[in-house]
């Protein structure tokens, strides 16, 4: 049963989350701080009338995801880098999640052409997927694209289908032609994002952080201190990853790490570790979020 009101929320989220990437990319050059461009991206959004469903991921060259800007960050775009602007939106909480990629400074080589080959991954899970569509075709199709472009498929990260504030719902859309089989089906609304390297091919865990989510079932109680902001954020976050920066208004800013701090080492909040890829290649990313229908694709994520 496919319920149009509800799609209805899933465009709406998806031409707004099209919009702020695009809009990303007129003003990521070489020389923008990240902190300017990040704030803007998704002040954008809120302007829209939408709601953000993850702090922007603004992540440079062989960081694949993840990195979004501190409270106090100074870094700056290069001269020279592969930025991938990841950007996620929600209506009542129906998400749209969207990455392009950007050849800062616009090098062209090798930069232009991860990218290409991303995008001709992307272009072509968007021709075939629809229902009766098996999602290990869908990733055997990604990495065949991505090799014959002469590139490496990351392995270990890939499409996701998504429900209402859950991003995440437990059906993974491998980048290759392995993993568990599921069947598309009418009405299914899934993310895919083929990311292509000039590396290994898998990414790991880096040592920082700086997106968190609220864990609705914690290992240990917090003290009464800290309670007051855990309870603000999950009012305001819900179980949608977060970023530091959004508390800034809300209490003391020089409060905010301390207390987010102290409430991950209580497990009362999760984190995201940065993912770097394992053999520091260049990585590109392309992603859509894509409405199952009969026999076609509709993708949300377009203006
Ligand atoms: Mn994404
Ligand atoms: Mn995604």
């Amino acid at each position: 049963m496919v319920d149009e009101a509800i799609l209805d929320k899933y465009r709406k989220a998806g031409r707004v989350c099209a919009e702020a990437a695009a809009f990303g990319r007129t003003i990521a050059k070489p020389g923008t701080t990240m902190l300017d461009l990040g704030t803007r991206i998704e002040k954008f959004i809120v302007d829209k009338g939408v709601g953000l469903s993850f702090p922007v991921n603004l992540s440079l060259d062989d960081c694949a995801a993840h990195y979004s800007p501190g409270i106090d960050d100074k870094s700056v775009l290069p001269e020279k880098g592969l930025l991938k602007i990841d950007v996620g939106t929600q209506v009542d909480g129906y998400i749209a999640d969207h990455a392009i990629t950007i050849d800062v400074g616009s090098n062209g080589g090798v930069y232009q052409k991860l990218i290409d080959a991303a995008a001709a991954a992307l272009d072509v899970v968007v021709k075939n997927f629809y229902t009766g569509e098996n999602v290990i075709h869908i990733g055997k199709l990604v990495e065949e694209t991505i090799v014959k472009a002469g590139f490496t498929p990351i392995r270990n990260l890939g499409g996701h289908n998504l429900e209402q504030y859950n991003l995440h719902g437990g059906v993974f859309v491998p980048n290759t032609g392995s993993g568990y089989p599921y069947v598309l089906k009418e009405g299914d609304i899934f993310a895919v994002e083929p990311f292509s390297t000039t590396g290994t091919g898998y990414v790991v865990d880096g040592s920082t952080w700086m997106i968190y989510r609220f864990n609705k079932r914690p290992r240990h109680q917090v003290n009464m201190q800290v309670a007051t902001t855990l309870e603000l954020i999950r009012k305001q976050f819900n179980t949608l990853p977060f970023s530091p920066r959004w508390l800034i208004g809300k209490m003391p800013r020089e409060r905010i790490m301390p207390t987010i701090k102290e409430l991950a080492s209580k497990d009362s909040l999760q984190y995201y570790p940065l993912l770097m890829e394992r053999g520091k290649g260049l990585v590109a990313q392309m992603e859509h979020t894509i409405i199952v229908h009969k026999d076609r694709s509709e993708v949300t994520t377009v203006i």
